[in-house]
């Protein structure tokens, strides 16, 4: 089942666009099922669960963090994650940078950004962002890179408000790459779109989209 699944969704995603397989709450045969279709990229939405995983399935995983991520749990997962797609503040990345020179890497981060219409969802702004990017402390950062961007779209069925809302983190990517991240060739992530949305998403500009649901079936 979950093989077919992700061939289907692979049929219909471009080259350049990265899957990531969200299994949060699935049980470790379900990876293994996807594990041996191919699937590389998987996204989790919490520490704890994202670690167990890791130790009990093959170390050629690439685990992207995509929940919210306290900074008190960062060292857990600071040795293995390949991407995390939840920063919204300096604190966070400062004790990404302080855990990923301890295991002596540089560890990938996406800037998440609100473009929701639901006041719950986290997220920096543009000028939280901004201002982030601008600081020296952020500069002085030398274990961290970042990558790109990540937002969700409202839990909606109108499509012209998502697509409005893709477009504005596109407009946001675009923006921060031509001021500030113009001599970094490693900033061109835009992940955005998930199972209800991933193909408006495309079409919008994402690079990697978060697909859980459609492949794992229902949570
Ligand atoms: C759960 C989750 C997804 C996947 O959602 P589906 O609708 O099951 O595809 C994508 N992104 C984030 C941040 C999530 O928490």
């Amino acid at each position: 089942m979950i093989k077919e699944k992700l061939a289907e969704i692979r049929k219909e995603i471009p080259e350049h666009v990265t899957l990531i397989a969200v299994s949060k709450t699935k049980p470790i045969s379900d990876l293994e099922e996807a594990y041996k279709s191919g699937q590389r990229h998987f996204g989790e939405n919490k520490v704890q669960e994202m670690f167990e995983k890791h130790e009990q399935l093959p170390k050629d995983i690439q685990w992207h963090l995509i929940g919210h991520l306290q900074t008190n749990k960062v060292k857990y997962i600071a040795p293995f994650v390949h991407l995390v797609h939840s920063v919204d503040s300096l604190k966070l990345l400062k004790e990404i940078d302080k855990q990923a020179k301890k295991n002596n890497r540089i560890i990938d981060c996406l800037l998440q950004f609100h473009i929701a219409q639901e006041e719950t969802k986290f997220g920096l702004s543009l000028m939280e962002a901004e201002a982030l990017i601008s600081c020296q402390d952020f500069k002085d950062l030398k274990n961290i890179n970042i990558v790109g961007v990540m937002g969700m779209a409202s839990f909606s069925d109108d499509v012209s408000l998502i697509k409005r809302e893709f477009q504005e983190l596109n407009s946001i990517f675009k923006r921060l790459q031509e001021n500030y991240f113009s001599k970094n060739q490693n900033f061109k992530e835009i992940s955005m779109g998930m199972s209800g949305d991933y193909a408006l998403a495309i079409e919008e500009g994402s690079t990697m989209v978060r697909v859980g649901s459609s492949i794992f079936g229902g949570r």
